[in-house]
């Protein structure tokens, strides 16, 4: 019986994504997700080889989902199969530059980020305590968003604001994503053979939220995201940067709280914001070409501010060994990837739009031509990179705690 397996939980606000994965051939026993948590329509669908299931749990709260998610590996003999637990965590603030052996002390320094990811860490805990509940024999690991960020110089981080918030409040850029930066940083270097010491990459990961980081010699330098994520790049219903005046402008000329103009900004803006029409890019890609000159500006404002922040992150770098594509937009649309790389020709790019029409599915992921810098797309594996994590750490058995 192989004991080396590792049980991923990926709490959300309103989800939580779990796996069983073999950390060393990568292959997955089982893989699901609970969704819509907390709502009459709440549900789980896990599944096994090509096999899907899925059934209602109407309300469900992070504790039942996680409950009969623990029910479900016992009922398919998997519990026994597990090894360790590795938790997806948000923020790890300036406590946590890598991923981390879950203790008491831990749990308390993640409680401590709560302030600055409210909607996540909680949820986050939330997994963590269920587990422990179910599993104390079982080792527990923290990875988190933003540790991989934590190595960015203070050029990158800091806002120019006054500099007594930042030592007395952490108010500062940490990045998000970091995981799968990682992974797919990792996975470039190998890829290309570049040597691991010395490689500069930037890594575009264009989901429903979207981020882009500079990587050098294997560590972040600069990243868009910020204090929160919903600095940087037009995403699916984030506004990316916009005037911090538009609080003061929003409130004093059309009455809005604080809140309605959060909620505005991250919730109603980006593509759906532009577009009026929807947040997911296919649903974008079809409207502009069925003639929806909406979905059209909303497209061309999100490769304009991506290909403008590409160019940004690249003063980091000094020279660009490739630039990577992740996450739903970037593994999946040759339209986004082929608009960014046009307006990119000042660093060199440029695409083979047969490789790329197929995702580089046939030449490892790369879509460029031989004489230019090169253009990858990498499927990101957040599940996997946070199972390869949590067996490292458990195998070595020494706790990190957390460093400040
Ligand atoms: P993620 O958050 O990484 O799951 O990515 C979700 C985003 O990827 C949504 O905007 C989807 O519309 C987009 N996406 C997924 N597949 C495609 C595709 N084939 N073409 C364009 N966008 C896609």
């Amino acid at each position: 019986m192989t004991q080396h397996n590792i049980l991923v939980l990926n709490c959300g606000s309103s989800s939580l994504k779990f796996a069983v994965i073999n950390p060393e051939s990568g292959h997955e026993l089982i893989s699901g997700l609970a969704e819509r948590l907390d709502d009459p329509q709440a549900s789980i669908s896990w599944k096994i080889g090509s096999n899907k299931s899925s059934l209602l749990l109407p309300d469900a709260s992070h504790q039942s989902a996680s409950d009969r998610i623990f029910q479900l590996l016992g009922d398919l003999n998997l519990e026994q199969e597990i090894s360790a637990i590795g938790h997806r965590v948000v923020h790890g603030g300036e406590l946590f530059k890598q991923s981390t052996l879950i203790d008491s002390t831990v749990i308390d320094a993640i409680r401590q980020c709560q302030n600055l990811a409210p909607l996540h860490n909680p949820a986050n805990l939330i997994g963590i305590e269920v587990a422990i509940e179910r599993y104390p024999h079982l080792p527990q690991v923290a990875v988190f968003d933003t540790s991989f960020h934590q190595d960015m110089p203070k050029q990158a981080f800091l806002y120019a604001i006054p500099y007594t918030l930042y030592q007395q409040h952490a108010i500062r850029r940490y990045g998000f994503h970091g995981t799968s930066y990682r992974f797919v940083s990792q996975q470039a270097i190998e890829i290309l053979n570049l040597d691991p010491a010395q490689n500069s990459l930037l890594c575009a990961h264009l989901g429903n939220g979207s981020s882009a980081a500079a990587i050098l010699n294997g560590k972040s330098v600069d990243t868009t995201m910020g204090l929160t994520p919903l600095e940087g790049l037009v995403m699916g219903t984030r506004s990316g940067n916009v005037d911090p005046n538009l609080y003061d402008f929003l409130a004093e000329q059309c009455g809005y709280t604080l809140q309605q103009t959060s909620h505005m900004l991250n919730k109603e803006s980006g593509l759906l914001g532009i577009s009026g029409l929807s947040n997911d890019m296919r649903t974008l890609e079809q409207a502009e070409s069925e003639g929806n000159e909406q979905a059209k500006m909303a497209i061309e404002i999100f490769v304009f501010t991506l290909a403008k922040q590409l160019a940004g992150l690249a003063t980091s770098l000094g020279r660009l060994d490739a630039l990577v594509f992740t996450g739903g937009i970037g593994e999946n649309s040759a339209r986004i990837r082929s608009a960014v790389v046009e307006r990119l020709a000042i660093l060199g790019l440029f695409l083979d739009p047969l490789k790329n029409s197929n995702n580089g599915a046939d030449n490892n992921g790369v879509i460029s031509k031989p004489d230019s810098p090169t253009v990858l797309v990498i499927n990101t594996n957040e599940e996997l990179m946070i199972a390869m994590d949590t067996h490292s750490i458990t195998n070595t058995s020494s706790t990190i705690t957390p460093s400040h």
